[in-house]
């Protein structure tokens, strides 16, 4: 069930520990959650903002007027050479995890900052390599179309820090397989 908080103040959740309080605040961890969250921005006519990490913002000091959705969903499993993660898993952890499996592809990624689903939208990488590298496919929110999709890679139309999620707001990444070599 969906726990929505008033005046809360974003800067504990950003990188840079900046930025004033949220209107109204909500941290998902799951579809029907976030669900329930945008539903409840558009009964209320609020604006939204839907983040991860918090590692890739610069929060105004005086805040967001509207609702600030959290996507908060975290765990990772391993399937064989795949791994299934949710948006919100660290992607460190997911780095970490991999390597502590003897699966090689985001060792590169290490040390960024952030959530998975973040570096999806944004094609993180660093040293030559991005996280496009091991996406097989991307699970999305479509909050216009209020539909839940499925993205292959070569749907997620990554360039350098770029993709379709980047491109279309609205979409909203919940969770993703990557494919990855021993
Ligand atoms: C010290 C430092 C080092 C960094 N080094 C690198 C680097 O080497 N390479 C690199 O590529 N980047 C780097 N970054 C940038 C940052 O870490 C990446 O962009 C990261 O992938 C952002 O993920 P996040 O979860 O923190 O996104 P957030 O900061 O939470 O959000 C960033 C944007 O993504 C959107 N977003 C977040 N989650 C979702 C979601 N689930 N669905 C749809 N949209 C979403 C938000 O709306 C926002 O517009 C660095 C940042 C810092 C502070």
């Amino acid at each position: 069930m969906l726990a929505l908080k008033r005046d809360v103040i974003l800067a504990p959740f950003s990188t840079f520990k900046i930025g004033g309080p949220a209107d109204f605040f909500a941290s998902v961890t799951t579809a029907a959650e976030l669900i329930e969250a945008l539903e409840y921005a558009a009964d209320n006519s609020l604006k939204s903002f839907v983040f991860s990490g918090g590692s890739n913002l610069l929060i105004a000091d005086h805040g967001f007027r509207g609702l600030v959705i959290r996507i908060a969903n975290a765990s990772a499993r391993i399937n064989g050479r795949d791994i299934a993660a949710d948006a919100g898993t660290p992607l460190q952890s997911i780095v970490s995890l991999a390597t502590e499996h003897g699966l090689a592809g985001l060792e590169r990624l290490a040390g960024i900052p952030g959530s998975l689903g973040g570096a999806i939208r944004g094609n993180a990488g660093a040293f030559g390599a991005e996280i496009r590298d091991s996406v097989l496919s991307v699970k999305a929110y479509d909050r216009e179309a209020q539909v839940l999709r499925e993205f292959s890679a070569k749907q997620c139309a990554f360039g350098y820090r770029q993709s379709h999620f980047k491109a279309h707001p609205e979409l909203i990444i919940l969770s993703a397989t990557l494919r990855l070599e021993e």
